[in-house]
């Protein structure tokens, strides 16, 4: 393409919301065969809510309020829905030390004398802390519903499990679709546990998965993808997707995503949905055609 088309193409990109940071992405991405995108914050809302809280002869509220009290530090999507649950049922924060955030798996932490960690099931893992049985039943129950299980650990125990549900966005369905009308592979990669990603999945009407992969294992999709279709894409919004992004043919970051997934991306989402990434594919085939 000319500078001019790519310099027209990018600018009328920007009007509709999609800034590519150089012309090349613009080029870039008109090869693209494989489209990768992250679930929490990409293809949901990204503003999950609590809506479980499963801990037997425990007392819920105080072990909403501890491990509220540590995701207060943390950015992740799934800390600001345990935050502001415990806001809204008027609990405690109490003072927070030793906190520690581990990418892809939880945070941990000490609170009013007691050590708390809470993320995924490998979080515990990871911590060396045995596992419930009934918890564990429990929290597959809630994924197979498409919630997203959160194990929580008390003093080295695994004391609860809670649970939150990520709506999908309005566009998703319909983005998803178009993409595949355009010849695009979709597929979802994500750090989530495996059924709840296969739930929503299945309501997005993508058939590729990959779960509970951490940050080097959605480097390692991308590879994939691009080993058996081609040029890949990749779009997210987390600290976590900073290094698929890089990876990438062509990163595509959300705008109202993590600084860091931003600065990695080539191409920013400004509003936050999906629909505009459907209007750039069409616009770096346009200008593409324009020029020969
Ligand atoms: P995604 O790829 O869907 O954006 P992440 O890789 O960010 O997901 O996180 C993967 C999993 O790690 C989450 O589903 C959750 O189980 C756990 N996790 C990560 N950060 C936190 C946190 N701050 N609090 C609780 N769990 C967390
Ligand atoms: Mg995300």
């Amino acid at each position: 393409a000319t500078p001019t088309s790519i310099m027209v193409g990018t600018g009328r990109a920007a009007r509709g919301g999609v800034l590519f940071r150089d012309g090349t992405a613009l080029q870039r991405l008109r090869e693209v065969r494989a489209i990768a995108l992250d679930k929490t914050g990409t293809l949901t809302e990204g503003r999950p809510r609590l809506t479980d809280i499963v801990a037997p002869d425990r007392d819920a509220a105080e072990i909403l309020s501890l491990v509220a009290t540590v995701e207060t530090r943390s950015e992740h999507p799934l800390a600001a829905a345990l935050v502001a649950a415990a806001r809204e049922r008027g609990l405690a924060l109490p003072a927070l030390v030793n906190f520690e955030a581990v990418a892809g798996h939880g945070v941990s932490g000490r609170v009013a004398g007691r050590d708390v960690a809470v993320g995924a099931r490998r979080h515990l893992d990871r911590l060396g802390i045995a596992l419930d049985a009934g918890l564990l039943a429990e929290a597959d129950r809630l994924a197979g519903e498409g919630r997203t299980p959160l194990h929580v650990a008390l003093d080295g125990r695994h004391a609860a499990v809670l649970a939150v549900a990520d709506p999908i966005k309005p566009e998703a369905r319909e983005a998803v679709a178009a993409l595949r009308a355009r010849g695009l592979v979709v597929a979802m990669v994500t750090g989530d546990d495996r059924r709840t990603a296969e739930g929503v999945a299945r309501s997005l009407g993508i058939t590729e998965v990959s779960a509970e992969v951490l940050p080097a294992g959605k480097v390692e999709a991308v590879r994939a993808l691009r080993a058996t279709h081609g040029a890949v894409a990749f779009v997210g919004d987390g600290i976590n997707d900073a290094p698929a992004l890089a990876e990438a043919d062509v990163g595509l970051a959300i705008g109202t995503g993590t600084d860091i997934a931003v600065e990695s991306a080539d191409v920013v989402l400004m509003a936050g949905s999906l629909g505009p990434l459907v209007a750039a594919v069409d616009l770096s085939r346009a200008v593409m055609r324009n020029i020969r």
